[in-house]
């Protein structure tokens, strides 16, 4: 199969080049991402191979069709990016990487509770500047603190389990209730529930209709005050003026966020010698009490491993005319 692989990132070419080569398929590694404006770079391909800041609207679907691409390959669990109305009327199927790394995302989410409560950030460039002062470093003991879980799917279940061995209390949101968690500690209870009795709350549902701006004004009101907000989901879960409000007025204590709803351009990208067009972002940039990072949840080796050989293993399947396991139907 000929694959145009848009967005291409250092850190996952030469596993893709490797695999390619593996499977006797022929990769080309664009930089560009794709959208209506750069899809005609996919002319003369079988497959497009794209990631989570791609932009697969109606638009470029329709070229894609016109361009006679046979498969759309997500190198993403998400898919909101996509639209798959279009995808599916014009037979384009779409795959994607439901499952990579869970533990690589849960992980992080975790390394943002700590490092925002414990200030080891700050820790780390005060020491090495011979400024061996605590002051300011001040955080909380995370047993017995009651964390918020939106979303218990793969990633906010095995967050559940790291949060356990800590010692906090776990409550629940979730379209279903899971028994196994359940019967683990985990209290299922109502969004509402959620929002009043947690210390922290921690984003894992997937971007849709129903869970756009989910955290906005309304919510946060309902929320503790010094609460600790973690999204390492979607950035468009959270309706950032609100997020900024609650920030300036000291009731929400403090966020981690891995994405972010206007990233797309700028998150994986290195922008050192510009100027920063977006003043919402560098609103958030300047409190104290906010850690960026700019969607790196999922970036472990076996995370990339894992979606480099299921992506592989789906193209394969097409090529072979075989079910395909991780379509999106
Ligand atoms: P999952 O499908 O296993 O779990 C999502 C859970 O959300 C499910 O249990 C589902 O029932 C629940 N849900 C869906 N809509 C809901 C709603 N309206 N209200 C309440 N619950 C709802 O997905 P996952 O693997 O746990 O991933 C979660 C999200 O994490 C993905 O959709 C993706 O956006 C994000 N993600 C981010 C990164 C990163 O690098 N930052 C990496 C992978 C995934």
């Amino acid at each position: 199969m000929k694959i145009a692989f848009f967005d291409t990132h250092q850190f996952e070419k030469d596993l893709f080049q490797e695999m390619a080569n593996n499977h006797s398929h022929d990769i080309v590694f664009f930089e560009t991402r794709l959208n209506h404006k750069t899809a005609h770079l996919a002319s003369g391909f079988d497959c497009v191979c794209a990631f989570v800041n791609d932009q697969l609207d109606a638009a470029t679907i329709k070229i894609l069709k016109d361009l006679k691409i046979k498969l759309i390959a997500l190198r993403s669990a998400g898919y909101n990016h996509v639209d798959l109305k279009i995808a599916q009327s014009l037979q384009i199927p779409v795959v994607r990487v439901p499952e990579y790394s869970p533990f690589a995302v849960a992980e992080h989410a975790m390394a943002l509770i700590l490092t925002l409560n414990r200030k080891t950030h700050k820790a780390y460039n005060r020491v090495r500047d011979n400024n061996f002062s605590l002051n300011g470093l001040v955080g909380f003991d995370l047993h017995g603190k009651t964390v918020g879980l939106i979303g218990t799917g793969k990633i906010g279940s095995k967050l559940f389990s790291i949060l356990k061995g800590f010692g906090c209390q776990i409550l629940g949101y979730d379209l279903k209730v899971q028994e196994e968690l359940q019967k683990q500690g985990l209290k299922f209870v109502s969004m509402e529930t959620l929002l009043q009795n947690s210390d922290i709350i921690s984003l894992h549902v997937p971007l849709t209709k129903e869970t756009f701006h989910l955290i906005n004004d309304k919510t946060l009101s309902q929320t503790k005050s010094g609460l600790m907000l973690i999204n390492t989901s979607r950035g468009a879960l959270v309706e950032t003026k609100s997020l900024i409000n609650s920030l300036k007025s000291g009731h929400l204590g403090s966020a981690g966020l891995d994405v972010y709803e206007e990233e797309a351009g700028l998150f994986f990208e290195n922008k050192t010698d510009q100027i920063l067009q977006d003043d919402q972002l560098a609103r958030l940039l300047t409190f104290p009490n906010v850690l960026i990072t700019s969607h790196q949840a999922f970036l472990t080796h076996e995370a990339l491993h894992n979606i480099a050989s299921t992506t592989m293993d789906s193209i394969n399947q097409f090529q072979q005319g075989k079910t395909l396991t991780y379509e999106i139907v």
